[in-house]
């Protein structure tokens, strides 16, 4: 499997098994059957509220020597509501219980948005609290403390904008080392890739297959979503895969690493074997083409009434 490095050498399984919106019951067979063909890294986070049950196949791939812990690369993430520096560790704790392991591979600050302490789902205007770098800097630094303390191997962000990054890192004693955003050939974000690639900073591409609903804009736009995409269907056709796959190759041919989720046990291989699949430089340019800088997860749902956030302060552009 291709892997990407970080800094010490660690190395990161280039196509890792998505979680989110995997359904109670599914998760736990999904991770089984996804160990048993040879994934190798497990994107989670409590916020999927199915930890426990990827814990719990964990549990059992480890006892039967399935995989050995050391084998395996898992992410978790901080979710909105544990951004205290008190609130941190204990919220590391809580996954690294469900999941039944004593450190994480990666941990994530899952958005630059900050509720209230404990509020999982914000409801009414005080659930939520302005961000700020000032904020961002004291959640950074219990991280970096969970870091020191061997609880997790990593640290980095989600949903970063270039503007937030460049300020975490003004403010970083351990810089972030993973941004995890959206990606796929409808959102491109070249302007960030360059910048993480310039500032040592790994990538990974979720949503890789453009997520699972067809969003509204699309379909009032009437454009095909992704896996429909006809540039996308004839490079498939071209080299004998499905677009999923082509999806995927793109996704690492761009040094990006890529978490797809499935609970089918056909499309779990399939993903898995796009990691084999290269796609030429012609296939490049034509799907460079299709970017409308497109977003399936724009973070809409955290400006909800007297919410502090709109959705262009989150990515820090101008609408
Ligand atoms: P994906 O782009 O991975 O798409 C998932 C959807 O595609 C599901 O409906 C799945 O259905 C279907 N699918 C999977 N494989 C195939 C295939 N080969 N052919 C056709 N359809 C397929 O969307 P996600 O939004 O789930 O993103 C992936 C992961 O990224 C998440 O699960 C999560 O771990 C992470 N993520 C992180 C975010 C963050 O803020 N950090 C935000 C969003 C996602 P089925 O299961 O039935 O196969």
């Amino acid at each position: 499997m291709l892997t990407f490095s970080f800094a010490n050498g660690d190395r990161l399984p280039a196509l890792g098994l998505g979680t989110w919106k995997a359904a109670p019951g599914a998760v736990y067979t999904a991770v089984l059957e996804a160990l048993s063909i040879g994934y190798r890294h497990i994107d989670c986070a409590p916020i999927y509220q199915n930890e426990a049950e990827v814990g719990k196949a964990l549990t059992k791939a480890f006892a039967a020597g399935q995989v050995d812990r050391q084998e395996l690369w898992l992410t978790s993430k901080l979710w909105n509501g544990s951004h205290g520096p008190e609130q941190v560790q204990p919220a590391l704790k809580k996954s690294l219980t469900d999941l039944g392991v004593d450190y994480i591979d990666l941990y994530l600050i899952h958005w630059p948005v900050i509720f209230k302490s404990g509020v999982t789902y914000p409801r009414r205007a005080d659930d939520y609290l302005p961000f700020s770098i000032d904020s961002l800097s004291q959640t950074w630094q219990a991280l970096e403390a969970c870091k020191t303390a061997g609880l997790v191997r990593h640290i980095g962000v989600c949903n970063f904008s270039v503007a937030k990054l460049r300020a975490l890192q003004s403010e970083a004693g351990i810089r972030p080392e993973m941004n995890q955003v959206e990606l796929h050939p409808y959102l491109q974000q070249n302007d960030m890739l360059n910048f993480c690639r310039d500032n040592g900073i790994l990538v990974t591409a979720y949503s890789p297959l453009g997520s699972g609903d067809r969003p509204a804009a699309l379909k009032k736009a009437e454009e095909p979503i992704l896996l429909d995409n006809p540039t996308v269907v004839r490079i498939a056709e071209k080299h004998g895969c499905t677009a999923a796959q082509v999806l995927l190759a793109w996704a690492l041919a761009r040094k990006t690493a890529a978490i797809p989720k499935s609970v089918n046990p056909e499309r779990l291989q399939q993903n898995l074997s796009a990691a084999e699949l290269v796609i030429d430089e012609q296939d490049m340019a034509d799907i460079a083409a299709l970017d409308r800088g497109y977003r399936f997860v724009d973070g809409a749902f955290f400006t909800g009434k007297g919410s502090p956030y709109t959705v262009a302060g989150i990515w820090d552009e101008r609408r």
